[in-house]
């Protein structure tokens, strides 16, 4: 099959290579040329240069060039002869063959594409006209998307019905039932006849940046019966969700222009930025963001701001996001909206608040730090040394090492552990994921002083040390800790080089912990806790021995405190002492 010359010839003289190129990439004027962000590389100044005079372009940053048929065979992935009859079809050319006809899955997607654009047009027609839209009418009215709004971005409505579409655009269009199928407007059912796919639902029309209709996106009325809030079209010959972006072809001008895109995650969201004046959102349909997505949106911006609520932000896929920032040269910010509040609300209720959350977007690692930072109080020494370890271990997840230290410098700062202790472990990028999981409360505060006790004495051996014995650590892994403390007579190193595993991760948060607490007290506080838990242990005990040595350690548990701390500690040490080992005698 082949495409005579004469007729190559005369689309190259029809069409303008600037109008195809602006299809794909937002090109501004600079002297003779259009320049915009190249499509075939990722960059973030312009050097995608386009000439109306000459019919060609040519990128400065990878090489890139050539006529208008070379760019869409590269842009849609087309061959030569697919690209011709692409362009042949938007310019409404009729092309003669010198042999064969055009290549068949053009001619399929030519035709899906067709149908699905009728399909919109019937929809809109639905909820504009049809009596039986007035529910929905009314439901978009009260959300702010009625009138111009529903026109700019085509809404529709399918009616509560069987096959009200496939008869329609049977009748009026032409369409065929195996048409109807592949782009997903209707099925064959049980009883072998044809159904719409949507039914009860108002559309959102998804349409490729180049304006041609792919999908659809359903949303039930309120005080519906279906579970399905949202149903979406099938994938298809023309529609793939993981390359499509909702409102990337009313978004990309602003989007160029600001060199910002916003990611949301619902068509309404879409909407009400564009109604709030910031018309440079789209939103993923049904995913999440995807590689390919990142890619297509740097063809026409470098900032990418996420619109999501609070919460599906923070679970984001922290280290793909990361590596796109590095690999495609974007920065992924979050903007933050008041709780419970999604944008679609907000710009019906306080516009805005969503250009003000958009202004003051927070860098993603910065907005997943913070999180943790607001999430985990800084109290004590205890609390300070966790919430910095989880803190770490949220920056570790970054790539860039001066990235890492620069918010290594805000942890210190909010924990008020040494800079020169926390920047050491951003730069080895240690990970700690046991440290994610919570101890339950009662023992979490138990740990934490056997904890602080421990670090007292690594960095403060002479307060502390007379006062510990190895009973006091009811922890198993905090007495291990202890004990290799205890063994080594204090020398950081060799404790550390003697503990096992789990003891040495303590060890080593112990060392860098910031104590402000006075050693002697701490152990007091241990030695107290210890006590108790033994004198709560036993009830229903008879024996007059034993009863009269707790009541005798009940006495000195009260001096702890007074000027006889000291030989009170020192009874009391004795008196636990004794007692584990009458324990194990009875074991
Ligand atoms: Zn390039």
């Amino acid at each position: 099959m082949a495409i005579s010359g004469d007729d190559i010839e005369a689309l190259r003289q029809r069409i303008s290579i600037v109008e195809v190129v602006q299809g794909y990439v937002a090109l501004r004027r600079v002297g003779r040329n259009w320049v915009g962000l190249c499509p075939f590389h990722a960059e973030k100044s312009g050097s995608f240069n386009v000439r109306e005079e000459t019919g060609r372009y040519r990128c400065f940053g990878c090489g890139a060039s050539g006529d208008v048929f070379r760019f869409v065979q590269d842009i849609e992935h087309l061959d030569f002869v697919g690209a011709i009859e692409s362009l042949a079809g938007k310019y409404g050319y009729q092309l003669t063959y010198t042999s064969g006809t055009e290549s068949k899955d053009r001619q399929r997607r030519k035709k899906l594409v067709e149908a699905m654009s009728a399909a919109a047009d019937w929809y809109h027609d639905r909820l504009v006209n049809g009596p039986d839209a007035r529910t929905a009418r009314d439901y978009l009215r009260s959300r702010g998307l009625a009138g111009d709004v529903a026109r700019q971005f085509k809404l529709g409505w399918a009616p509560d019905d069987w096959d009200a579409l496939a008869l329609g655009l049977a009748k009026d269009n032409g369409i065929t039932q195996d048409v109807l199928r592949d782009c997903g407007l209707a099925f064959t059912n049980k009883r072998g006849k044809m159904q719409d796919a949507f039914r009860a639902r108002v559309l959102f029309p998804i349409i490729s940046d180049s304006g041609d209709v792919l999908a659809f996106g359903g949303r039930i009325l309120p005080g519906s019966t279906d579970p399905a809030k949202y149903k979406n079209s099938p994938e298809t010959p023309i529609y793939s969700k993981s390359r499509t972006l909702y409102g990337l072809n009313w978004a990309k001008t602003d989007i160029v222009r600001a060199d910002q895109v916003i990611i949301c995650e619902g068509y309404t969201d879409v909407i009400g930025f564009h109604r709030a004046g910031v018309p440079r959102a789209v939103a993923t349909c049904g995913t999440a963001l995807t590689e390919e997505h990142v890619r297509i949106l740097k063809r026409f911006a470098n900032r990418v701001v996420l619109a999501f609520d609070a919460d599906a932000a923070g679970q984001g896929a922290a280290e793909r996001f990361y590596e796109w920032e590095a690999k495609y040269e974007v920065s992924v910010s979050v903007a933050l909206f008041p709780k419970g509040k999604d944008p679609g609300e907000l710009a019906h209720s306080d516009p805005e608040a969503l250009r003000t959350a958009v202004d003051g977007a927070q860098s993603f690692l910065g907005f997943r730090l913070q999180r943790v930072l607001d999430a985990n109080p800084v109290r004590t020494p205890e609390e300070r040394a966790r919430t910095a370890e989880r803190a770490i271990a949220v920056i570790n997840e970054h790539p860039n090492l001066n990235v890492r230290k620069i918010y290594a410098g805000q942890v210190a700062t909010h924990t008020g552990l040494p800079v020169g202790d926390v920047v050491p472990r951003v730069e080895r990028r240690e990970r700690n994921p046991r440290i994610q999981v919570a101890a339950p409360r009662d023992q979490g505060t138990r740990e934490n002083a056997e904890f602080a006790a421990i670090a007292i004495l690594l960095q403060s051996w002479d307060s502390i040390a007379p006062w510990l014995v190895a009973d006091l650590f009811p922890t198993d892994v905090m007495r291990r800790a202890f004990v290799a403390v205890a063994e080594s007579g204090g020398s950081v190193g060799a404790a550390i080089d003697a503990a096992d595993p789990e003891a040495r991760e303590v060890l080593e948060r112990a060392v860098v912990v910031d104590i402000d607490t006075n050693g002697r007290a701490e152990a007091l506080n241990l030695i107290a806790a210890a006590v108790r838990r033994e004198l709560a242990s036993r009830r229903g005990v008879t024996d007059p021995n034993v009863l009269r040595a707790d009541r005798d350690a009940r006495l000195h548990l009260e001096q702890l405190d007074s000027s006889a701390g000291d030989s009170a500690a020192a009874f009391l040490l004795g008196w636990l002492q004794s007692n584990s080992v009458s324990d194990d005698f009875v074991a």
